[in-house]
Parts: structure tokens; sequence; C-alpha cells
């Protein structure tokens, strides 16, 4: 590694290799650091991504690191504890006790999906426990879903699913329906379960029910909601802050269309400032940004 480079990119998923591979193939030099957690890691593929429907997440961020590495661009395992201002950019600081200078910083942690703590939740996430309908609808159409009712969108939800299975199960559990959601839920086929949910029954690998009001509801598969909390907690010192997400479904970090946050010098792009973004759109805030930061660096030196 070098001290000194013109931009940090804190994250190595879609949004931040695609960033870097913006501003490496505009001559910048670029280290990107990532502690190897994208959100999608449990998933088998990734779908929706035109050009790679189901390539599994892995190889995807390997062909990213390839092509940051193609430009001369700089990729370290590696996890950033926090960051200081220093004169006109930054000091970075690892884990391990390195440290790092950029002129910029790109921000591309993602987010923490806060699964609910009730038995088999955890252990099924990303495969029989699923939260998306255009990530992994098609791969469980037809199958008898349950929806666990656990946030503001869970209507929503169940309505998106009920477009993929005839049999779809919204649990009310601790956020049940309002008459006028009832009413929309019975137009589109959706039954409702009431009691808490107290477990995702599992044997042998796979969802077999819910337990609800001590009841078990056969289901092979389960959606959720989760509230999503920006991964920036380490950044504070920077001034850089979350707010409530106007859909009530978490914290983010809020941008300008560009990416630029409030904190001057500093860029953020994909879930840590977008809740809802896949990794398409991840990756093209990612792209926005660095485009951006090249453009900003540029109109500085003249
Ligand atoms: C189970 C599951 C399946 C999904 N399937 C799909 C799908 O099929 N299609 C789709 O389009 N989207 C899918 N998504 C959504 C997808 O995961 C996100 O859109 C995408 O990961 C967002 O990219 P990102 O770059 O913003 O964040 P991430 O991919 O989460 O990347 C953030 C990176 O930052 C790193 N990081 C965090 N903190 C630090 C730190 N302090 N120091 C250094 N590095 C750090 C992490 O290790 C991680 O590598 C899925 C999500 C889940 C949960």
């Amino acid at each position: 590694m070098n001290e000194n480079y013109d931009v940090v990119v804190v994250g190595g998923g879609a949004a931040g290799l695609n960033g870097a591979l913006m501003l490496v193939r505009s001559r910048r030099s670029v280290l990107v650091l990532d502690s190897g957690t994208p959100r999608n890691a449990p998933a088998a593929g990734v779908h929706g991504l035109l050009g790679h429907d189901g390539i599994p997440p892995a190889e995807l961020y390997a062909k990213g690191r390839a092509e940051v590495r193609s430009y001369g661009g700089e990729i370290e395992d590696a996890e950033v504890v926090g960051a200081e201002r220093a004169g006109d950019g930054f000091v970075v600081r690892l884990r391990d006790g390195r440290t790092v200078r950029a002129r910029r910083l790109l921000v591309t942690t993602g987010l923490v999906d806060d699964l609910p703590d009730i038995p088999g939740v955890r252990e099924q996430w990303g495969s029989g426990v699923i939260h998306c309908p255009y990530c992994h609808g098609w791969e469980v159409r037809d199958r008898p879903i349950g929806v666990l009712a656990i946030g503001p969108m869970a209507t929503h939800q169940a309505l998106l699913f009920s477009q993929l299975s005839d049999d779809v199960i919204l649990f009310g559990h601790t956020n049940p329906p309002s008459p006028e959601q009832a009413a929309q839920l019975a137009k589109r086929r959706v039954r409702v379960v009431s009691g808490e949910v107290t477990e995702v029954v599992v044997e042998g690998g796979a969802i077999v029910g819910v337990r609800a009001g001590g009841t078990v509801v056969p289901r092979e598969v389960v959606a959720i909601g989760a509230p999503m909390r920006a991964r920036v907690g380490f950044l504070e010192s920077l001034g850089l802050k979350t707010v409530p997400h106007a859909s009530g479904m978490g914290e983010h970090v809020p941008v300008d269309p560009m990416g630029r946050t409030e904190v001057p010098g500093v860029w953020a792009a994909g879930n840590v400032a977008d809740l809802a973004a896949q990794v398409g759109s991840a990756a093209s805030a990612g792209a926005m940004a660095g485009a951006q930061i090249n453009a900003d660096l540029i109109m500085t030196s003249l």
C-alpha cells in the first residue's frame, strides 16, 4: 500500500468496486478497503442483474476486483475502524493499526439487516428465509410462502409475493394488518394468520413450517422485511450521520443525486445511502459517485 491516494473507497461490494472502476479509468490512484462481508453473501446467485443473472456473488465481486486491478487500482482485505480529517484530506485507520491518507473518501459499506431473534430465521437467511421478491421470488414461485409482519412494508411484501405463488400467508405476528390492508390482501387471495411467531421450524436443513400462536402452519419459504441500518457507525468522528429513511424501513446516510454527503470530501453510494438499492443500482450509484469525485478533484486543481 502507498500511504497517499486520491481516493480511498471503504467497502468493496458492487457500489465500491464500480466507483473504484470509474476512478482508476480516470487515472486516479485508488485504494479499496474491504472487510469481505457483502450483504448478499448468503445467497446462491445474484438475480435481476442484466448480463449476469444467477452469477454467484463471490464470482461477481472477484470479476470486479480483477477489473479494478487491471487499471492499477489497489484492493486490500482490511476493515476500516475510523477516519479523521487531516488538512484538505483524510487519514483512514485500519483495524490492524495501519493508516492511509486520501484526498477524498467514497463510503460504500452497505447495510445490516436487523433480523428478528426468532429461532430458524438466522440459519435460513438467504436460502429459506428471504426478503426480496425480485432477488429470490422466481426461485420460490408456486411454493407455500409465509410473510412475517415485522415491519411497515409487510402487507406490500405479501402482495408482491402473491404474484409469484397462489399460496401466501401473512403472519400478523406483532404487526397485524389494518382492516384496509386486510381487504387488499383478501383481493390477492393472501390469507392472514394471527398470533406471535415464535419459531421458523426447520427439519433436515429445510423450512417445514412457522409456529404462530403455538400452532405450526406448514410453509416452505419465509419472507421478512427486517429493519435495515447503514454500516457507518465507525465514521461518526467525521460527522457522517444516519437518518431515518422515509419508507420507515431503517436508517441511511443522506446523499444528493451525485452521492455527495453532508460532509465535505465524503461521498456515499449503494445500500449505505439507498436501503432499496439492488446490485445493479448500487453499482450504478457507485459509478456516479466515482465520476463526481473525479470531477471534484479536477475542479479543485483549477
Ligand atoms: C440474502 C440477500 C440476497 C440478495 N440477492 C440479491 C439479488 O439476487 N439481486 C440483487 O440485485 N440484489 C440482491 N440483494 C441485495 C444486494 O445484496 C445489495 O443490493 C448489494 O449488496 C448492495 O451493494 P453495496 O455495495 O451497497 O453493499 P455490499 O454488497 O453489502 O458491500 C459492502 C462492502 O463493504 C464492506 N465493509 C463494511 N464495513 C466495512 C469497514 N468498516 N471496512 C471495510 N469494509 C467494510 C463489506 O465487507 C462489504 O464487502 C440481496 C440481499 C440479500 C440480503
